[in-house]
């Protein structure tokens, strides 16, 4: 199998060092094992995503002297297939409709019978107030939010089948190498995400692992604020029957007060640099890769 990454940006807002760093360093590590850089559109956010947008990311990638084969995947393009696996969960009983909104959860999982409320991926740990009473039978529901039941789901794989990942770069904490995680840490510490939003009918949850299995990608290469979330993945690649790449998960590049950058926080997009005079190489030694 060729050696395949990916980068996967969402065209609802400049690029910034960070996105520069995240499709520099999955590019540089294909050339380094003679395989394939891929680019993938995550446009599944009709609402947020913009044809701009998307222009200028093919812009700033290829000034930064990236390169990739056509055509890009387009998430917009692929909606048949989420639904098709949608449609897959349902039938094995695994989804049911939930519209409970955020403060609906705040609510629930600080009644005070509920302990602490917990924090999960996704935000919040869904406390499961429409788990047991929703509908699961008959034709999967249009245009209404589908969680994942997390015990029903983990409770299907089989025995034998080995939940872990290879991390070869790092989690928040330092792990690396197998990652090896139980059925109850799902239950306990992610729980009922939803993999069908309104309005999208998917979530990023389900089409980054359709899509990587997809393009083939052996090896996801992607920001430390997702290590949490790729239990998520490989759970969802085993339910669906898809190939399992490794991981790695790098460093967030963060600005001089220290916080996470944000799209909607123009200061550091690759656009700016550029009008500023920077040189790609200057982007390359900001971010701290090396030159080629
Ligand atoms: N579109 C996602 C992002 O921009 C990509 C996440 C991933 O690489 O899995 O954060
Ligand atoms: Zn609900």
């Amino acid at each position: 199998m060729t050696f395949t990454t990916r980068f996967a940006p969402s065209p609802t807002g400049p690029l910034h060092l960070g996105h520069a760093y995240s499709a520099l360093l999955a590019s540089d590590m294909a050339t380094d094992q003679q395989g394939v850089f891929l680019l993938r559109i995550e446009d599944i956010d009709r609402s947020r995503s913009r044809t701009h947008w998307e222009n200028q990311i093919y812009d700033d990638l290829e000034w930064l002297g990236l390169s990739w084969p056509s055509p890009v995947l387009r998430q917009s393009e692929r909606l048949h297939v989420y639904e098709a696996a949608l449609e897959d969960l349902w039938s094995q009983g695994l989804l049911y409709p939930c519209t409970c909104n955020r403060r609906d959860i705040a609510a629930a999982a600080s009644a005070p019978q509920e302990g602490a409320p917990l924090l999960g991926p996704d935000g919040l740990i869904y406390p499961g107030t429409c788990r047991n009473a929703a509908i699961r039978t008959g034709a999967m529901p249009r245009n209404v939010p589908l969680r994942l039941d997390m015990e029903q789901a983990s409770r299907v794989v089989s025995p034998e089948i080995e939940m872990s990942f290879l991390e070869t770069g790092f989690g928040p904490n330092r792990e690396t190498g197998q990652i090896s995680f139980s059925r109850a840490d799902l239950v306990n510490t992610i729980g009922d995400v939803v993999l069908s939003r309104r309005d999208m009918g998917t979530s990023y949850h389900l089409s980054v692992v359709l899509d990587d299995a997809e393009q083939g990608i052996t090896r996801v290469v992607r920001g430390r604020d997702l290590f949490e979330a790729t239990r998520i993945h490989i759970l969802l690649q085993i339910l669906l029957g898809l190939p399992r790449p490794s991981y790695h998960h790098h460093s967030l590049i963060r600005d001089d007060i220290g916080k996470r950058l944000a799209k909607r926080d123009d200061a550091r997009a690759i656009s700016k640099y550029r009008a500023d005079g920077a040189s790609p190489e200057d982007i390359r030694e900001m971010v701290g890769l090396h030159h080629r």
